[in-house]
């Protein structure tokens, strides 16, 4: 019903049908690319889906005899199989990273790899006693690029989640002088207690540097009009920059700087440890990601097409995509399928997308020297100073050389499967 709606609506703006309505702004533009996006993606990853499967067939038939293997047992065998061979005690990780020296180190990453001074303002007037107010300085030039307020502690009736929100956006007046833009990131640490520090979950320094590229991004936009600055770019494009830079929590070089053992903060996570996250990260990327694939073609069909039957065509795709695997009888894998409902109706793919092109300018500029300031400078530069004044794809394609492509996801994802 809902999705009948959505074509009615996108037909009366003219259109032949949502998908067309919602993906003329972005970096895909037609259903027909990301059709073939897709299933670009899920035929690269089938190789290795296909050894993950067969890896937990093997272990399904040393543990319950010869039944059949189905959806049912996907997630379950998933489990055990990581238990099995991942030595990670995500607790133990987590002494690792008191939010202080996170903060600090992430600031200290983001001064060195992009060129900019970022400097605590005190003394001013915030809307709470927790919140900071910092300065953002490009080192080269002495020019004050833009502001950020901390707002990471929670607080009775504060809103409950990890956010950036564009306070002002930056543009060039007429007579020359700029107007400087301001970001706010949310956050919901508790806060420190006498001596005892407050620690991260490492999923959560994951999302304070995901949501710090985002402030970054936001400060280093110097496009001539304030429409073009902010946040509210190319969707397809705006998660690019914060999906790179979480590459960089799963290095030794970075991670060593923004982690100290709570009781010795001179005792940094151990290389042995980065390695497992950054094998937990990886771990069934194959079938995790065929799954989503999965999810993003019912998303696309369906919003490309006038009364698709979504039962038939999930009994049609699933074999297909899921290496034979079919759809469990009884059950509709779209009725919990959240994004169809919030948001991301016709644009499920941009997830994927995002990390494609994240993995293909990391693997292009940065995998070989992390820290490397020439690079971060002309990622700066070309990539995030633009906003949304040129096309993506063209930002993209200038500053690759080439437009971006899908190998070097594929390769990321191989290299540390099981
Ligand atoms: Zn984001």
């Amino acid at each position: 019903m809902m999705v009948q709606i959505r074509h009615k609506y996108a037909q009366l703006l003219g259109y032949s049908n949502y998908a067309e309505f919602t993906l003329e702004s972005r970096m895909a533009r037609t259903s027909e690319k990301v059709f073939e996006f897709l299933e670009d993606i899920s035929e690269n990853l089938s190789d290795l889906a296909m050894e993950e499967l067969n890896m937990l067939k093997d272990l399904k038939r040393r543990e319950d005899g010869d039944s059949p293997f189905g959806m049912e047992d996907l997630l379950y065998y998933m489990r055990r199989a990581e238990e099995q061979h991942l030595d990670l005690d995500l607790g133990e990780v987590k002494q690792y990273f008191p939010v202080n020296l996170v903060m600090s180190g992430i600031l200290k990453i983001f001064q060195d790899l992009f060129g900019i001074r970022i400097e605590e303002n005190k003394d001013v007037e915030v809307w709470h006693e927790t919140v900071c107010l910092f300065s953002v300085t490009d080192v080269s030039s002495n020019e004050l690029l833009g502001y950020f307020y901390l707002d990471i502690h929670s607080r009775e009736g504060k809103y409950a989640h990890t956010c950036v929100l564009a306070l002002q956006n930056g543009n060039l007046s007429s007579n020359g002088t700029r107007q400087i833009p301001v970001a706010l990131l949310l956050s919901q640490c508790p806060k420190q207690i006498d001596d005892n520090p407050v620690l991260l979950r490492f999923s959560e320094v994951v999302t304070f540097f995901h949501e710090f590229t985002h402030v970054v991004h936001h400060i280093c936009i110097r496009a001539t009009y304030s429409r073009f600055s902010g946040l509210r770019l190319d969707a397809d494009f705006i998660e690019v920059p914060s999906k790179l830079l979480e590459n960089w929590c799963y290095e030794s070089i970075s991670l060593k700087i923004m982690s100290g053992y709570y009781q010795d903060i001179t005792k940094s996570v151990t290389s042995s440890m980065c390695t497992s996250l950054r094998r937990k990260r990886d771990l069934f990327s194959g079938l995790r990601l065929k799954q989503e694939v999965l999810l993003c073609l019912i998303d696309q069909f369906i919003h490309s097409s006038e009364n698709m039957d979504i039962l038939e065509l999930l009994k049609h795709l699933h074999p297909k995509v899921m290496l034979g695997i079919p759809l469990l009888e009884g059950t509709n894998p779209a009725s919990c399928f959240p994004q169809i409902v919030i948001g991301s109706e016709a644009v499920c793919y941009s997830y994927i997308w995002s990390e494609v092109v994240a993995a293909d300018i990391f693997a292009a500029k940065f995998q070989e020297d992390l820290l490397n300031q020439y690079a971060g400078l002309q990622f700066r530069n070309k990539v995030l100073a633009p906003g949304g004044a040129k096309d993506s794809l063209e930002i993209l394609s200038d500053y690759l050389g080439r437009e971006p492509a899908i190998h070097s996801f594929i390769k990321s994802k191989t290299r540390n499967s099981l």
